[in-house]
């Protein structure tokens, strides 16, 4: 077992739908061959907040002068960075798993080749982090909540989880700054970083585009698949629905929510996948305080109107499972 394997709640790469937005046909053309060879990375232009018709400025979104323009790097099963283009630099939200970074980083040279200057981190989990050194090599500072560090340093295996191991990260891949509630990141325009306490798991960032009207939610929010809850790395389901309200508070209508895996979206989606979590609150609570066995309730098929969303009822029985051992060792 690894550090990735809470993405096996995922479903195969082939049956989670990845919506793209491009920006224009010819880009579309090019970013579809690139991503023929690149298998499940892919980049697209989430909005290009300074692009009038005819400025050119979605055509050359590095040009000296400045033409801020943010991008999404999205893989099936990995973490999605978000990636905002400054005038003399990039920012980046998470930093990829080591294996990936280096097709992340080809997608983005795809789009500018100007440096990367400042990663911050949505939580510890490898697929998040571990390419931190990678970028840090380019002259990246990495930024990320202080409890992240804490988690990335353990090495445990957990019993109640299918064994699941967690290894402890390379040190390279800590970060170089950290904050406790929020921070202005020393980057172009106004991007925040918000700790979403003890939601995912302790240490959650939520990074907040305001200039471009974009919220990456690293983990909180999953779609195409069930969220994970790291119980074991101080995440609560209490905490990730408080996360989500912390999205859902800094979003209109217009806002592009990245998730941390699945799809580009909106707050209407973000707004009924809340509405998910606490219905399985609900329901796991009510089964534990009834007495049910994990397999009578699993029997009583609790996510059955979320399966389709989840991917099928093979991932929904999962998450289930998930709720149950960790609600059950919250209650008293
Ligand atoms: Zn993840
Ligand atoms: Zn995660």
């Amino acid at each position: 077992m690894t550090r990735l394997d809470h993405h096996s709640l995922r479903p195969s790469a082939t049956s989670a739908p990845l919506r793209f937005i491009w920006s224009h046909a010819a880009v579309g053309t090019f970013l579809a061959l690139l991503l023929s060879r690149i298998v499940h990375l892919a980049i697209a232009i989430l909005r290009p907040p300074n692009s009038r018709p005819g400025s050119g400025c979605d055509d050359h979104a590095d040009r000296p002068g400045g033409c801020r323009s943010v991008y999404v790097i999205s893989g099936f099963t990995n973490g999605n960075i978000v990636a905002l283009v400054g005038s003399k630099g990039v920012l980046l939200v998470d930093g990829q798993s080591g294996r990936r970074v280096g097709l992340a980083d080809s997608a983005l040279r795809t789009v500018t080749k100007l440096p990367v200057q400042l990663v911050v981190n949505t939580h510890y989990h490898a697929d998040h982090i571990e390419g931190n050194p990678h970028w840090r090599a380019q002259g990246a500072r990495i930024f990320a909540q202080r409890l992240l560090v804490g988690e990335a340093k353990k090495d445990t295996v957990i019993t109640e989880w299918e064994e699941w191991h967690r290894e402890a990260a390379d040190p390279a891949a800590l970060p170089d700054s950290v904050f406790d509630d929020s921070l202005a990141l020393p980057f172009e325009g106004h991007v925040t970083a918000l700790h979403a306490d003890s939601a995912h798991t302790s240490g959650d960032a939520v990074i907040w585009f305001r200039d471009a009207n974009v919220i990456h939610t690293g983990d909180i929010v999953e779609l195409g698949a069930p969220p994970f809850l790291d119980w074991w790395g101080g995440g609560t389901l209490d905490g990730m629905i408080r996360g989500v309200d912390l999205v859902l508070a800094h979003a209109d209508d217009k806002t592009r929510i990245v998730p941390g895996h699945g799809w580009v979206t909106n707050r209407g989606e973000v707004a009924t996948y809340r509405k998910m979590l606490v219905t399985m609150r609900e329901r796991t609570l009510a089964a534990i305080g009834a007495g049910q066995s994990v397999e009578q309730y699993l029997a009583t098929q609790p996510t059955r109107e979320f399966d389709q969303a989840f991917g099928g009822s093979r991932y929904g029985e999962r998450f289930a499972r998930l709720l149950y051992v960790g609600l059950s060792r919250r209650s008293p």
